[in-house]
């Protein structure tokens, strides 16, 4: 009996041409594929002129529909599991049935291509040596600047999925508590109105806040911060920082301390002991 296999097919973030001959193949010999958006998917495989049978596969149904494609695959079916846009999995369904695929020893095969976070991050001219994909961010602002938080000492590039509706909040929250690192603003990708723009945050919130409309899909790429880009404190800077700190606030040296320990990226037991290195 053929071995079930799901295959994770890569579909184009805007431009049709950007599918892979592998990739039609695939969704033109699989028996079935699972859509995010069977509707969606139509506009593709009538360009390809590709009828293979369709069935939804989206976050509502997932767990439901999971078991029913399992089934599926047990009995040797060829799946392929195809998202609206871009790479499924990637801020889109599929976790659940390519978990239960592993423990359950089915063949799963990725068939790679356009995701809007890649694409996005090699024009950001950011730098691409270490990136950490945020996906999208909370919509409320506590949320979100809590997040924010949690991302900001990350030693990486960020990158972020977002709405257009929301992108002002999103921005001014970024300049809130990311400063004003530099970041690129990813809009449309590989279709007709595609836009980078690239400048500070603070710049870039006052270049959208001068918009009438924001439309379209959005990826914000925003650059690792300088604690986070020098993670080796040196005890000698932090002792001098300690005294500087100490003249300039009149804090208790145990309070300068948190603050210095703050500031630099470090916890307060890490700084103590480099104060104490040097004594
Ligand atoms: N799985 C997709 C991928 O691999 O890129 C992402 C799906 S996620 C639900 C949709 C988000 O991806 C959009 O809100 C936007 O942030 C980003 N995105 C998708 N296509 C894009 C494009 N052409 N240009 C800019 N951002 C895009």
């Amino acid at each position: 009996m053929v071995q079930g296999t799901l295959y994770l097919v890569a579909t184009p973030i805007g431009n049709l041409e950007d599918i892979s001959p592998r990739a039609l193949r695939i969704l033109r010999e699989a028996d079935l594929i699972a859509c995010e958006d069977t509707r969606h998917t139509a506009r593709l495989l009538a360009r390809y002129e590709i009828s293979t049978p369709r069935e939804s596969y989206h976050k509502f149904n997932e767990e439901k529909r999971t078991a029913k494609l399992m089934q599926r695959l047990h009995e040797g079916a060829q799946i392929a599991l195809v998202s609206d846009s871009g790479t499924p999995l990637v801020s889109d369904p599929g976790y659940e049935i390519v978990a239960a695929c592993r423990r359950q020893g089915i063949r799963v095969t990725p068939v790679p291509g356009p995701s809007a976070a890649i694409a996005a991050l090699i024009g950001s001219g950011l730098p691409t040596d270490s990136f950490f994909f945020a996906g999208f961010l909370p919509a409320r602002s506590s949320g979100r600047k809590r997040r924010l938080g949690e991302l900001a000492a990350i030693p990486a590039t960020l990158i972020f999925y977002e709405a257009p509706h929301r992108l002002l909040a999103s921005l001014s929250d970024m300049v809130a508590v990311l400063g004003s690192r530099q970041a690129a603003i990813a809009r449309e990708l590989t279709k007709i109105h595609e836009e980078f723009l690239t400048g500070s945050l603070p710049e870039l919130l006052g270049r959208f806040q001068e918009r009438e409309k924001i439309q379209g899909e959005i990826v914000i790429v925003v650059e690792r911060g300088e604690a986070a880009a020098e993670p080796v404190v040196s005890p000698d800077s932090i002792k001098q920082h300690l005294e500087e700190e100490i003249q300039k606030t009149g804090l208790s040296r145990n309070e300068a301390l948190k603050s210095v320990a703050r500031q630099r990226g470090i916890t307060r037991k890490q700084a103590y002991r480099m104060v104490l290195d040097e004594d």
